[in-house]
Order: C-alpha cells, then structure tokens, then sequence
C-alpha cells in the first residue's frame, strides 16, 4: 500500500508563537488535538487565554510600526521566500495536515500545500504594486489616496482547511504592512505553528507574526473584542459571525467575514452530463464536503435527473475512503468527533422529515475505518424547504431536488440565507450568462465548481458574511484609504469677509 510515514510527533512545535518567542500560556493549560483517522491524542498544545492575547497584541503593536515603514518590496521578498520554505518543506507539511485534519495526502499534494504556496507568491508579488490614485478635484488643489496599513490585524481561522487559510489571510495582511495575531482553531493548529516556525527560520521580524492556540470563546472572543485590534478577519459558522459582530462594537473595528453557505450546483438539461457528474461530485465530496463553497444542494432539471443521478450515486458509491497517509484514498474522516456526531445527526433528520436516502448516509463498514470519523458518500432527495437543504450540514452530504423550469431552478437556487458560491452546467451561453447575473452568490461557476485562485476575490452576500479574501480586493480590505490635500495655487474664495 502507498502509505506515506506518519509524522514525527516529537519535533511539532505546540507552544504559541509571541513575539518572534516559543512561549507557554500564563495559565499554563493545554489542548488537546487528535488525530481524526485514529479518534487517538496526537499531542497536547498550550492554551492561549485572554492575558496571552494581550501579550500577544502589544508584540505586533511594537512591531507594526517597523513593518509598516520597510520598503514594500522587503515584505514581499520575505513572503516570497516564506513560500519557497513551505514548498521545501511539503513533503512534511502534507503529512501534518492530512494527520491533523484527515484530508486524503493526494488533496494535500495537489491542493493544500501547493494552493498555500501560490498564495504566499502572489502576494509577495502583489506587496509592491500597491498603487494610490490621484483624484481630480477643484482647480488648484492636489488630491491623492493613499493606502495606508490598518495596524495590527486578528485572524479566527476555522479547522476545515487551516493550511490554506493562513497563506489567504496572512498574504495580504503581512503584504499590506500589517502585523497579525492568528488564532487556528483548536481543533487544527498544527500546521499554523508549522508556519510560523517557517517564518521565523527566513527572518520575519519578532512580533510581526503572532500565533495564540486557544478556545473560540476566550482567546477568539479577546481578539474579536480586543480594543486596540484595527480589524478582523474571521472565517467560521454565521453563529459565531454575528457573536464577532457584536464583540467587535466596542473599538469600531473593521470586519470581513466568511461565513457559511449552502451552495447551489444547477444541471440544466443541456449539460454534458459526464462532466456534471465529476465536477458535482469534487463540488461536495472534496475534503469530505468540509467546505464553506461545497456543492451541497443538487438542483436538477427534471428531464435529466434520473440519467444524472444514476451516474453520480455510482460515483459516489465508488469513493475510495481510507488512511488520509494512504496516496490511494480519496476521502478520508471528518475532522473531528463532534462534527461526526453532526453530520450523522442530519440524516436522521433528513428521514424524519420525508427526504430519501439514496445511498450513504452511514458509518462505512470496514473494520479499518471505525475508529475514524468516516461517514460514506451521502445523497438524500429532499424537498426545497427542507432543513437538510436550507441548513449548512459541511459534510459528504448533498441533497437533491428538481426543477420544470429556470424561474423554478432560480427560486431554489436563491430560496436560502446564504449567497457565497454556486454552479449551474449548461450549454446555453445566454441562460449561462443570465443566471450567473441572478444568483443570489459572491462566485458563481459555469461547467466547473470551486475554483478558486488567489488573483479572484472570494467570498459572499447575505448571511454568508462580508468583504472579499484574495486579489486586489483582499489589499483593499487590508488597508485604509487617506485623502491628502494640498492647496498648490488655489484662490481660496473669502467665507469670512470683513
Ligand atoms: P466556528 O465558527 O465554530 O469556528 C471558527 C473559528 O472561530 C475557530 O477558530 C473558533 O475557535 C473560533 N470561535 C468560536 N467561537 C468564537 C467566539 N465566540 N469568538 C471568537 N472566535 C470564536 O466554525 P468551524 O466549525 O471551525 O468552521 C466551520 C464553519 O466555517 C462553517 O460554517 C463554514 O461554512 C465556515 N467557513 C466559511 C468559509 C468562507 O470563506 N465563507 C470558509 C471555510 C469555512
């Protein structure tokens, strides 16, 4: 079997990083992280409280100042080799995720590790070319805006790709020449503190990059509400959104925030069926349907639902589950027991409520997965309404429903509270182009789903939050526009006459 060697758990780093130092927590608690395809203890890690954020904010503070004034280039550059170090150091990095979070080692090759790369290059590259504008006001006067760094930013990064997720906050931020206190979920740290034993290894300066390891409503709740934080950057559930909202009232910060979604896949009876199937099928069951983009309401057109479905079941069904160490698996556990329990737990709802199960919907069989959080490739039909198609259930689990016409497959597609991604899979470029202007979303995907890159804005309307992750948008979001005026020969009209 091609199973790659487990991790070594002796040289992972599990104190939190504060000012450029490995230190304990003052309260001296630990963490425990598991790993998900063994259910067993992996290694305990400090626990940051509020007094360890603290500690934490007044480094980045006392280093923003020196961040913010070194040329844009030396930001980049330093990005620039912290993306070469992640790649030397891939074969590692790949292990320790799929170990942390049970994503199969194939995703962590192909996606994870080098998606978190690019991301690190792109803005590396994109510190520098960071432009102002002049803006033509009245006669006699210069304007210009310039972007100015926020200070000292908050990071609350949920557990479902906690690799990626760091190379798309902390680009833009460090590029923008901000200074960064991450919390990773407790459930996921691992990889985080990997990246921060990286950035010290190519010279970030101490307190330019701080990581505490704690609890969502301790450490999380200090950073959302700290007073002297200009801005976070959370992503997680719409639950723990609003509570930033809230927390974050206090010193006015500024927010973005990627919340959940309950992403509608539209195949139109036009489709090329086989590569609906197998662009549906990534679309929900990549990283076990862990992602706030998943693909996880399939809205089919009547005529085609049948010849679809049969199809995608037998895909589904085909899924190889396994070791997430094992380069053969293609789905690997949940990443956590309670999400587990979760996950299961929606499809007894879906039964309670009327929906079909048209397969999964269970712990698999083999002897060699029980001890994991696996749950088989699951396809309920259920109605519209439905709490399975209107709840965000982040799971292998997709539900399915059909449509006669477009004004019906769009009232499905935007009947829900969440707008961050959708799909449709057509020939017809006008009706492509049509719903792609209807839909209720923030990225919307024509014959392909879940494309991502670091160049294209991401995220999404209505209740799966605001602002945008990546491109030119993600600088803007990091930075705080500052109009200069200079009176150069203006005759200045006398208001105050005497
Ligand atoms: P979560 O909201 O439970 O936790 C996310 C992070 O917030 C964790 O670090 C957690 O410790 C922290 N947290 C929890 N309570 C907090 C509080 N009171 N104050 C401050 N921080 C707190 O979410 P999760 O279960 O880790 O992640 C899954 C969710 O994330 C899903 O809803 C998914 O859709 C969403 N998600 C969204 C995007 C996006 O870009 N829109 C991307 C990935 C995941």
């Amino acid at each position: 079997m091609p199973l790659l060697p487990p991790v070594d758990i002796s040289t992972i780093q599990t104190r939190l990083f504060i000012g450029g130092k490995w230190v304990d927590g003052l309260a001296g608690g630990e963490i425990d992280v598991f790993n998900p395809y063994t259910g067993k203890k992996l290694v305990a890690i400090a626990e940051a409280r509020e007094e360890d954020v603290d500690r934490a904010v007044a480094a980045a503070q006392a280093a923003a100042p020196g961040w913010a004034r070194l040329a844009a280039h030396e930001r980049g550059r330093l990005l620039l080799k912290l993306a070469d170090a992640i790649e030397a150091d891939a074969d590692y990095l790949v292990r320790l995720e799929a170990t942390n979070t049970g994503h199969p080692v194939r995703d962590c090759m192909n996606l994870d590790v080098p998606r978190t790369v690019l991301c690190f290059r792109y803005f590396g590259g994109m510190a520098d070319k960071l432009e102002g504008s002049v803006i033509p006001v009245d006669a006699g006067f210069l304007n210009y805006l310039e972007r100015e760094p926020i200070g000292v930013v908050g990071h609350i990064v949920p557990w479902n790709f906690p690799l990626m997720f760091v190379s798309w906050k902390l680009g833009p931020a460090l590029a923008a020449g901000n200074t960064v206190v991450m919390k990773p979920s407790e459930i996921t740290p691992l990889s985080t503190l990997r990246i921060a034993e990286l950035m010290q290894q190519v010279g970030f300066p101490d307190g330019v990059f701080n990581v505490v390891t704690g609890y969502g409503n301790t450490a999380g709740q200090r950073i959302a509400e700290h007073p002297d934080i200009g801005k976070v950057s959370f992503t997680g559930s719409t639950n723990t959104g609003r509570g930033i909202v809230r927390a974050s009232a206090g010193n006015l910060k500024k927010l973005q925030l990627e919340l959940g979604g309950k992403g509608a896949n539209i195949i139109f009876e036009d489709a090329l069926l086989p590569a609906a199937v197998g662009g549906s099928a990534f679309g929900i069951f990549h990283n076990q349907g862990q992602a706030c983009i998943a693909a996880s309401r399939l809205i089919l057109h009547e005529k085609i639902a049948d010849a679809f479905l049969d199809k995608f079941v037998a895909l589904a069904r085909s899924i190889k589950l396994g070791d997430p160490l094992d380069t053969e698996t293609e789905m690997g556990p949940l990443t956590s027991k309670l999400h587990h329990e979760r996950v299961l737990s929606y499809v007894e709802i879906a039964k309670e409520e009327g929906g079909e199960i048209l397969c999964g919907g269970r712990v698999p069989d083999a002897a060699a997965l029980q001890a994991g959080y696996f749950v088989e490739p699951t396809i309920v039909r259920a109605d519209p309404n439905h709490r399975v198609q209107q709840e965000e259930v982040f799971g292998p689990f997709v539900a399915v429903s059909t449509f006669k016409d477009d004004e019906e497959a769009l009232a499905i597609a935007n009947g829900t509270i969440y707008g961050l991604g959708a799909g449709l899979w057509t020939q017809n470029l006008t009706r492509a182009h049509r719903f792609a202007k209807a839909i209720h979303a923030g990225m919307v995907w024509v014959n392909c789903y879940k494309r991502v890159h670091p160049a294209s804005p991401f995220g999404g309307v209505g209740q799966s939050g605001y602002g945008r992750e990546m491109g030119f948008e993600a600088m803007r979001e990091n930075t705080q526009p500052k109009s200069v005026w200079i009176n150069v020969d203006a005759q200045i009209p006398p208001f105050y006459k005497r």
